[in-house]
């Protein structure tokens, strides 16, 4: 059995240091996952991925605090409004605090993400990330995942305690989605502008998608300084439109989460690699970060995602040690 003689020059030139171009990403990622080319690429991309983090697996967690029927559409999301069973609901300042303790209190945690929708109380999320950031350590760091913002929103969050933001254009968006890939960008370079730190994903991935587009995403993240760059598949929401094209394998998912490994390690901002949901492929090529989800999660049809798809803090550590991380983060 022998490797395309393209593919290993251009994996030796990699190992070498060499920046592949929006092309060579494209080629990388039209292998079959089955393929000998596909295990190579999860292979080096592991083995370099764990030599740029020093072998450090980072467990971040969620907490979906806001869900509403979204106009946002996506034709992917359990949220959207076209074929939600959700209805509008909030949780209260004391359970977001409850769960900002529990995910905070063994020190584990690098990062604390809070997720509203699309259309957001700006005011709220406010008072959300100032109360969470008055009661977490000062060394975890907090990431927002909302809607659209502009530049003077972007300076208040960073100012309330915000370190991050969770941002960017969807596969097809604008397409798959009633929102403008404009607008999307547009608040991608406020969150830079803020000096918030952009992370970002290859997502939501479907067999649909072609390499091309693919890499067109992932060449964006690296194109904006992502803090983190990943991949997440669609998960197959049985009420949506997409449920007709399925969702991807684990061992896809992989191959995406080695070619994102692969073309964004030089990228001096990246501070690790994510992939969604957790799983031990995709965290033995290249991925070092997996979430824990509480409340709401657009990937699940329960309002309460942990116990059914999100993993907890306990979780998500066994799954990097058993993945060989030899350090976890941990304050
Ligand atoms: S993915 Fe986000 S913007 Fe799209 S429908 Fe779901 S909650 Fe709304």
């Amino acid at each position: 059995m022998k490797a395309d003689k393209n593919f290993l020059d251009l994996i030796e030139k990699i190992q070498s240091g060499y920046q592949i171009t929006q092309q060579e990403c494209a080629f990388l990622l039209q292998f079959p996952e089955t393929s000998l080319e596909s295990a190579i690429t999860r292979g080096v991309a592991d083995v370099m991925s764990r030599e740029k983090f020093d072998n450090t697996g980072l467990v971040f967690g969620q907490i979906g605090f806001e869900v509403s029927p979204c106009p946002g559409k996506c034709k992917f999301c359990s949220i959207s409004e076209e074929h939600t069973q959700f209805e509008k609901a909030s949780m209260s300042d004391e359970n977001i605090l409850a769960s900002a303790d529990n995910f905070t209190a063994s020190g584990d945690l690098f990062a604390l993400a809070l997720m509203a929708m699309h259309n957001y109380d700006f005011e709220r999320v406010l008072h959300v990330v100032a109360m969470v950031r008055s009661k977490i350590p000062a060394q975890t760091q907090i990431v927002i995942n909302i809607g659209d913002f502009d530049l003077t929103q972007a300076k208040e969050l960073k100012a309330a305690g915000a370190n991050g933001a969770y941002h960017l254009t969807r596969l097809r968006e604008g397409i798959d989605t009633t929102l403008d890939p404009e607008i999307r960008k547009q608040t991608m370079g406020h969150i830079k502008q803020a000096r918030l730190d952009l992370y970002y994903c290859c997502e939501p991935i479907g067999p649909e998608h072609t390499p091309e587009e693919m890499a067109e995403q992932i060449f964006r993240g690296i194109d904006y300084g992502c803090f983190q760059h990943g991949a997440m598949r669609r998960v197959l929401i049985p009420t949506s439109p997409l449920a007709k094209y399925g969702q991807i394998s684990e061992l896809r998912l992989a191959q995406v989460t080695a070619v994102v490994t692969l073309s964004a390690l030089s990228c001096t901002e990246l501070k690790s690699i994510g992939v969604h949901e957790p799983n031990l492929l995709g965290i033995t090529a290249g991925a070092n970060a997996i979430y824990a989800e509480t409340g709401i999660n657009p990937r699940d049809t329960e309002k309460e995602t942990s116990g059914h798809r999100g993993l907890d803090i306990s979780d998500c550590k066994q799954m990097l040690t058993e993945a060989g991380f030899s350090k976890l983060f941990h304050i």
